[in-house]
Order: C-alpha cells, then sequence, then structure tokens
C-alpha cells in the first residue's frame, strides 16, 4: 500500500451523512454520496446470524425501538445486544436519531422528520448501494470500514474479521486500493488483517485518549513515539480524538509529530457544525486548526459538504 495514492484531505462522512439524517441508515449514505464525500464510514457489528450489520453500538436500544418492537429480549444489564437479534428480527426495527440512556435526542437540532422509515442496513447493502452510486455518477467515493470491538464479538463466539473480509471478498474490495479502508481500535485485528495479506488496502489505528479497560489496546502509549512506532508496523494511518492533536500550549502534540514522522496519516474525528468537538473553538476554527496549523491528511465529519466548503475557503485543495 503506497500512502501516496491515498486521498488527500480525506473527507469521511462519519456515520453517513449523519448531521443530516439518522447514522448509518442506506438514506444517510445516498446523501453523504451525494454532498461529496470522499468517503463513507460503516461502523459494523455482527447479527446472531453473524450477519455484518452497519451499527455503530453492539446494543440497538439508543437508535432504534427495539425495546417496543421485543420488549423482553434485553439481557440482565438491560440492554439490547444486536448479537441476539437474527438479521430478519433486526429488520423489523425502526432507526431514528441516537438518543441517550434517558431518552432524550444527543442532537435535539438535526433530522426530525416523521414519514421516512429508517432501517438497519447490513454492510453489504451499504457497499452496494455506494458501488451503484459511483456507477451512475461516474464518482470514486470510498467506503471506510470500522469493525466495532472485535474482543466483544470472541466473547460472544463469534469472529467479526472473518464476516467483514467475506463481505469484502463479495464486492471484489480486497485488493491494494484506497478506496475501501479498514479502522479499528483493536490493535490485535489490525496486525491480523496484516499477517493474514488477505486485505491489502490501508488499515488504520483508531486511538482512544485514555485506556479503556473493556479494550486492547494500550492508547495512552499510542499518544508517544515509542507507542507509534510499533503502531507503524501494522497500520498506515492513525484516527484519534481532536481534543488529543495539540498540546495546552497550541503546539502539535507529540502524537502529531510522531505520526508525521514515521508516515502514519492523520484522519481525526469528529467534525460537527451543530456541537463543539473542542471547547470553544467552533466549526471553522477548527478547521483552520487541523488542515492549515497541524496539516491533518483527513478527518471525519458529519457534515460533509459544509467540510468542503471550509476546505475551499482556507484554500486547500480537495
Ligand atoms: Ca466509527
Amino acid at each position: 500500500m503506497s500512502l501516496s495514492t491515498m486521498i488527500r484531505p480525506a473527507i469521511i462522512a462519519h456515520r453517513g451523512a449523519c448531521g443530516y439524517l439518522p447514522e448509518h441508515t442506506l438514506q444517510a449514505v445516498e446523501l453523504a454520496h451525494q454532498l461529496g464525500a470522499d468517503y463513507i464510514e460503516q461502523d459494523v457489528v455482527l447479527s446472531s446470524d453473524g450477519i455484518p450489520l452497519v451499527l455503530h453500538d453492539v446494543t440497538l436500544e439508543l437508535t432504534t425501538d427495539v425495546a417496543t418492537i421485543y420488549p423482553n429480549r434485553h439481557r440482565n444489564d438491560g440492554l439490547f445486544y444486536a448479537i441476539d437479534f437474527t438479521l430478519e428480527e433486526i429488520k423489523l426495527l425502526s432507526v431514528h436519531e441516537r438518543t441517550d440512556r434517558n431518552g432524550n435526542r444527543v442532537f435535539p437540532g438535526r433530522y426530525a422528520g416523521t414519514n421516512m422509515r429508517f432501517q438497519v442496513p447490513t454492510l453489504a447493502e451499504e457497499i452496494a448501494l455506494v458501488d451503484q452510486l459511483n456507477q451512475k455518477t461516474g464518482n470514486d467515493t470510498g467506503v471506510y470500514i470500522e469493525l466495532k470491538r472485535p474482543e466483544f464479538h470472541e466473547a460472544e463466539g463469534t469472529d467479526i474479521y472473518s464476516a467483514v473480509v467475506g463481505v469484502l471478498s463479495d464486492f471484489d474490495r480486497l485488493g491494494n486500493d484506497p478506496r475501501t479502508v479498514i479502522q479499528c481500535f483493536d490493535p490485535i485485528t489490525l496486525m491480523r488483517f496484516k499477517s493474514d495479506g488477505i486485505f491489502r488496502g490501508p488499515r488504520v489505528q483508531l486511538v482512544l485518549t485514555e485506556n479503556d479497560p473493556a479494550m486492547r489496546g494500550d492508547f495512552e502509549s499510542m499518544h508517544t513515539l515509542s507507542g507509534l512506532e510499533q503502531v507503524a508496523t501494522y497500520a498506515h494511518g492513525i484516527g484519534p480524538d481532536v481534543a488529543s492533536l495539540q498540546t495546552t500550549q497550541s503546539e502539535p502534540s507529540e502524537m502529531v509529530r510522531a505520526a508525521k514522522k514515521l508516515g502514519l496519516f492523520l484522519h481525526p474525528y469528529t467534525l460537527r457544525a451543530d456541537s463543539e468537538s473542542l471547547p470553544g473553538v467552533n466549526f471553522a476554527a477548527l478547521h483552520k486548526k487541523l488542515f492549515i496549523d497541524l496539516e491533518v491528511d483527513g478527518a471525519f465529519t458529519d457534515f460533509a459538504d459544509k467540510t468542503r466548503q471550509l476546505l475551499t475557503q482556507l484554500g486547500v485543495k480537495t
């Protein structure tokens, strides 16, 4: 994989055009394509029958009506796990704008319509839609696929890696091509992608700001040169939180400097026009900070169209 072939800057439609339509629905994918994203992101979890679904959480209750349709199907923790439902059952659910645990909308200003029905798509359905739209329009929009919680899936006795590789094979997206990117928080899964060698596109190590006992990565080390030297042995780029790119003195963080030194591309998350990703930094100022001051290689954005407009205004060639 040659990094010189990566799209730069990469405007990655985070969960589809989720600033405008419910996240990860086919409608949000269609709109993201129309808005001119370079990539459309898919977060993937498995159903009980092993089908890769495009869903951000391993549970269904914050983005669907699962608690109404299947009120007794939660586990002891009160949560409704996608892995406990067949694809056929999940297809009966309606997707809505994300809520918090109390049922309040996370982004109150977003889509509020009631006449459109949204479903949880499969990864195959999303890739098929992107392929069809590319064919019709002549665009070459890519897919940017995150395997969610591989260690959770392992504990459930399933293998999300094999399921995703199977879908990529079906769509002829295993080759050395920057239009299919794999991202994951789990280093072990990314190392498996590398050692198997079946998928030959770019691999991105996602980085949390601090360690999480439920996950296998040593994220804190990834903020240092020595930690990123290890990452560079199996990944082509990193996806850190925008909050970890600068020191308190507004200098590039050690992680940013190390990534550039090691030739790892930087695709931070997440740009939102309706919510500050960095306290006190508005949407436009955040674009300047990222793309001019820190020279990142791309970013995840909830508003791909507005990100492209701002980059044009900043004189960044897209
Ligand atoms: Ca994601």
